[in-house]
């Protein structure tokens, strides 16, 4: 028989490829794009532009139905795609218009297009599937009192929606999220269009103006107040609060104007469209500093327990992160230290200038504990990884004071002024970017007018804190070698 219709022909040939690629493909396995601490996490062949979330949220026992899409570009010809994903149920997979195979291979959701995406191609991917909000403690959506948020830091946002779950491949985000009436979402960037009510249900939309890290995701549904406010040169804030504690908590929401202020004068204007705390009735034991909008602890603001100094320094710490972490994000997770270190430095300094704790005190106080902090985390910038299951377990007290030790150092060896044209040049060329310890020791060696790479590697690596620049009286031995509590990550 011989095939007269072209369109017949090509049909024929399609299924004939299809069956090819089918038989010849092995069985898929989880990939990574091998981070020293997070093997698995990520995955190569792709660079995602946007996602698009969409989340019917019901209450905090019914998984949400959820749809997401992907726009990426292939970096390489794929007969396959792997997606980070967990937690929830896949009911269909489509790349390009046409149905994919989905298989689940451990954390990793695996799909096999009906032809394989030539290098350089565009990939629109559609996943419909559930997303599971029972806690399971190991991150993603967090049940509050009244709904729910998110946690993704540091490997859990695709605990939440199928993603390329690593810092290193940043997107664009929609968010569109569906409640019953009564409950508000609020989601990281702005409204774009005004929520929708649907009989009993409202839709809420947001989208990001810049792009954003997996991990720094945020979703709030709750029984919330939005509280709009103006910062600096007219940056808009908006907070998410409880609506019962709103009073209670208005006169802490009063302080973020002044912090972005004090922070722009230090590193240069604010990286993102507008910022705001989200306040939520739940114990984390953390607070997390999403895009645009921080997670806080209700608890926090509780007035027991902490004194205003120490929850003012803590709310500049994830105000930090926005410039540290957000708008320049890690290459790799062993980069946290760029983070938390940078985070930690202002916070310290905030305190410093309310009078109520010396940066220099504090210092002195982690030059003294550093060496056990680098025997039980590994050094700040080649950190051990977490044991498994835990991965809170990467927070360190060595990611945090024992960090900020590196920039006090720096700026004991190259003086004041070199270094904050450091931390200004840092944020500012690498905004929206992603940036790692090789980076930062690069941008500093030309600010400071030599190579720094020699002093500033035992302070990255060493098994052992090195002499402190300016303070030869300091010492690591003088503590009582009882090995340091925890405190609460940041
Ligand atoms: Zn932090």
């Amino acid at each position: 028989m011989q095939l007269s219709s072209p369109r017949l022909r090509a049909t024929l040939l399609a299924a004939a490829s299809l069956t090819l690629v089918a038989a010849v493909l092995p069985p898929p396995t989880p990939l990574g794009i091998g981070d020293p601490l997070f093997p698995e996490l990520g995955n190569p062949g792709y660079d995602v532009l946007s996602y698009d979330l969409s989340f019917d949220y019901k209450d905090n026992l019914s998984p949400l139905d959820a749809v997401t899409v992907i726009d990426a570009r292939a970096l390489e010809r794929l007969e396959r795609i792997n997606l980070d994903f967990t937690h929830g149920k896949v009911a269909s997979a489509e790349v390009n218009g046409e149905p994919a195979r989905f298989e689940s291979v451990a954390e990793d959701l695996v799909l096999t297009p009906a032809r394989p995406v030539a290098d350089n191609m565009p990939l629109h991917i559609t996943i419909r599937h559930t997303s599971d909000p029972r806690g399971r403690g190991d991150g993603g959506w967090v049940p509050t009192a009244d709904g729910l948020a998110m946690a993704n830091q540091a490997d859990a946002a695709h605990r939440v929606f199928p993603c390329n779950d690593h810092p290193a491949d940043k997107a664009f985000f929609t968010f569109r999220i569906t409640a019953p009436a009564g409950l508000t979402a609020v989601a990281n960037g702005e409204s774009v269009v005004p929520a929708v009510r649907l009989g009993p249900t409202t839709t809420w939309t947001y989208r990001t103006r810049h792009p954003m890290a997996t991990e720094l995701a945020q979703v709030s549904v709750g029984r919330s107040e939005v509280v709009h406010g103006t910062g600096p040169h007219g940056l808009p804030l908006r907070d998410v609060v409880p609506a019962q504690d709103r009073r209670r908590l208005d006169p802490w929401l009063k302080k973020t104007a002044g912090h972005i202020e004090w922070m722009e004068e230090r590193v240069g204007r604010y990286p993102f469209e507008n910022y705001g705390v989200l306040i939520a009735r739940a114990t984390t034991g953390f607070e997390l500093e999403t895009q645009t909008l921080s997670l806080f602890e209700s608890n926090l603001f509780a007035g027991d327990g902490y004194p205003d100094w120490y929850v003012e320094s803590v709310m500049v710490h994830e105000l930090a992160h926005q410039w540290f972490g957000d708008s320049v994000t890690p290459r790799t997770w062993s980069d946290l230290w760029l983070n938390e270190g940078h985070a930690t430095w202002y916070e310290a300094l905030y305190a410093d200038g309310l009078g109520k704790y010396s940066l220099e005190r504090r210092m002195r106080e982690a030059y003294q504990r550093s060496d056990q902090w680098r025997a039980a985390g590994g050094p700040p910038a080649a950190p051990k990884a977490a044991a498994p299951g835990q991965k809170i377990g990467l927070f360190r007290p060595v990611v945090y004071d024992g960090s900020a030790l590196i920039l006090y150092a720096l700026r004991q060896e190259i003086g004041t002024e070199a270094f904050e044209r450091i931390e200004r040049r840092w944020v500012a060329e690498n905004r929206d970017g992603i940036a790692g310890t090789a980076d930062f020791v690069r941008l500093a060696s030309q600010e400071a007018g030599r190579d720094l790479a020699a002093f500033l590697e035992p302070w990255l690596y060493g098994a052992t804190t090195p002499p402190m620049p300016g303070h030869p009286e300091w010492s690591g031995k003088a503590s009582s070698g009882k090995a340091a509590a925890d405190g609460s990550a940041r």
